[in-house]
Parts: C-alpha cells; sequence; structure tokens
C-alpha cells in the first residue's frame, strides 16, 4: 500500500531538543538491523548547543538514484525514495558523496547502502515513522497538513531548497517562523553566514585563551 497522500512529514527544527529519542527508536526498528537512519546536526556548534534532525528529504527528483550506477535506489509511487536493494547494491557510495543533505550511509559490514525511507514498512500501512512518533517536542511530526496549521499557526512549511544553481523540491517539509517567511532555503548561501555580533569566532576563542 503507497503511503496516504494526506499524510506528510515536517521538520520544525526549531522545537529539537537534542535528546536522541529519535535516533534511538530508528536504531529499534526491525528493519534497520540496530542502524539508526535518522542523526543530530548541530546548527552552529561554536556558538549554540542547538540540534536539528536530519531524514531523508524524499527529493522529487533523488540526486542519490540519479548517481547509482546500479539502479539499486527505487522511488514507489508515493515519492518515497527507499534504502538500496541488496541484490542490487554495490557499495560504490556514490549515493553517500552525491545527496546534498548527507543522508545516505554505507554500511561496510552489509556492503551496502541504508538511509532512511520514511519507515515505509509503517507509513505504507497508516502509521508514523518511529522518529515521529516517539520525539517529545514534535519537531519531527507526520500527519495532515490541516493539523500542521492548526497547531502550529505561526510557522509555515517549505519544501524547496537551493544549493548553488540548482533548486530541489522534497516531500518532506521543514517549518519556518511565519515572520520570516522564504520561498526556498538557500542552502549554499545560508553556509556562508557571519556569526551575529555578540557571538564568539574561533579566532575570538582562541585570542581568549591564548593559543
Ligand atoms: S535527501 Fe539524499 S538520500 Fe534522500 S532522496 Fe534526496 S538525494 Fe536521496
Ligand atoms: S552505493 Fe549502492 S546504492 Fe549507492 S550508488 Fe553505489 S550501488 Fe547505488
Amino acid at each position: 500500500m503507497p503511503v496516504p497522500e494526506h499524510m506528510e512529514f515536517f521538520i520544525d527544527p526549531n522545537r529539537c531538543i537534542g535528546c536522541q529519542s529519535c535516533v534511538q527508536a530508528c536504531g529499534e526498528c526491525d528493519t534497520h538491523k540496530g542502524h539508526p537512519m535518522i542523526h543530530l546536526e548541530y546548527v552552529d556548534r561554536a556558538i549554540s548547543v542547538q540540534t536539528t534532525p536530519v531524514v531523508c528529504m524524499h527529493c522529487n527528483t533523488p540526486t542519490c538514484a540519479e548517481v547509482c550506477p546500479a539502479d539499486a535506489i527505487k522511488v514507489t509511487e508515493d515519492g518515497v525514495v527507499q534504502t538500496a536493494r541488496k541484490p542490487r547494491c554495490i557499495a560504490c557510495s556514490n549515493c553517500v558523496l552525491a545527496c546534498p543533505f548527507g543522508v545516505p550511509k554505507m554500511k561496510t559490514e552489509f556492503e551496502l547502502m541504508m538511509k532512511c525511507d520514511m519507515c515505509y514498512d509503517r507509513t505504507s500501512v497508516g502509521k508514523k515513522p518511529m522518529c515521529a512518533t516517539v520525539c517529545p517536542s514534535q519537531a519531527l511530526f507526520f500527519g495532515t497538513r490541516e493539523e500542521i496549521e492548526q497547531i502550529r499557526p505561526r510557522s509555515v512549511s517549505n519544501n524547496r531548497f537551493q544549493f548553488g544553481q540548482q533548486v530541489i523540491t522534497t516531500k518532506v517539509n521543514m517549518l519556518f517562523p511565519k515572520d520570516n517567511p522564504i520561498q526556498h532555503l538557500n542552502v549554499t548561501d545560508a553556509m556562508n553566514e557571519q556569526p551575529v555580533d555578540q557571538s564568539f569566532t574561533l579566532e575570538m576563542l582562541m585570542d581568549a585563551i591564548g593559543i
């Protein structure tokens, strides 16, 4: 069965409290052989402990599948980009290097690329993904667009990301504050942003401790 069209995945990085519940829950899923397919990234480690969860964004034109020489990454009719098929994957890591979101992981012990498949065994039968089920702050939310608009009236969702000249749209949505709306998230520009005035740069920190 496909994932019901009205059920969508939303990530609200502002709500992540870094508790790792999603990582633990994902690792316990039988289909992942004990390996979590979600991880946390620090937003700006030099100035903050703020984290954000990273799952497969299920791109509408998935770069991982496009660069796979073995045609091992399939997309189901509902737009969910599946983890690599074991009989086809040749463990070349092309997908690992090509994914703009840094999602696929090469599991050398299995000689297989593994990644988040939106808990397809659960979502295709109407259940929530493991991570969205346990997230205590609902930074990971799986439900209808009406539900998210009702519980997050001050947020707006976006699924367009710009990397250099390339714009990628995704099945997974990211939530942003409504008072700072954007057409798309320019990831390349965001990476080059300078720290705000009152924050420490690495140079300031090294000066302060005399290195
Ligand atoms: S986020 Fe990465 S792994 Fe997921 S579909 Fe897009 S390119 Fe593939
Ligand atoms: S590691 Fe496997 S899934 Fe990834 S590109 Fe190579 S063959 Fe395809």
